[in-house]
């Protein structure tokens, strides 16, 4: 096979190589393959805080009976799953979980350029669902043990 771009057996659609090599970065980064080579720790304290004042506020508004602060604690509750953060073990950086299957620094790139999967603990989403088990049964436990006060 001929990649000489100037060769009249080149086709441009199919001989590819010659584009990959000269250009540095890769056009499309496949989002789901650079996941296997972060290294990002998932930091739930934030979510962890802010669903406890929705849970705060769900109970003062069972005591005072006012449903405008029931949603508004309904919704704090569902809006702390949003709060959830992550840290690059590379980098440093910190974000919200959201964006951290978009997270490419130099070190997750040259993993990725290298094929080296970064496995040195959970992934992120093995720690998000560890966390989120956490977290619920936390949160059902707090409510039986409330319960069982009354
Ligand atoms: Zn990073």
């Amino acid at each position: 096979m001929d990649n000489d771009p100037r060769s009249p057996l080149f086709d441009p659609q199919l001989d590819t190589s010659h584009q990959l090599s000269t250009s540095r970065l890769p056009a499309v980064l496949p989002i789901e393959a650079i996941g296997w080579h972060q290294r990002l720790v998932v930091n739930p304290l934030v979510a962890i805080l802010s669903s406890l004042a929705g849970v705060a506020l769900i109970q003062h508004a069972l005591r005072t009976r006012n449903l405008a602060l029931f949603g508004t604690g309904v919704g704090v509750l569902f809006l702390s799953l949003l709060l959830i953060q992550f840290h690059c073990r590379d980098c440093g950086a910190t974000g919200w979980y959201l964006h951290a299957s978009r997270h490419a620094c130099a070190a997750v790139v040259a993993r990725w350029r290298q094929n080296v999967l970064a496995r040195a603990g959970w992934s992120a989403r093995t720690q998000l669902l560890v966390w989120s088990y956490v977290m619920v049964f936390g949160l059902l436990g707090y409510a039986v043990f409330t319960l069982s006060r009354m």
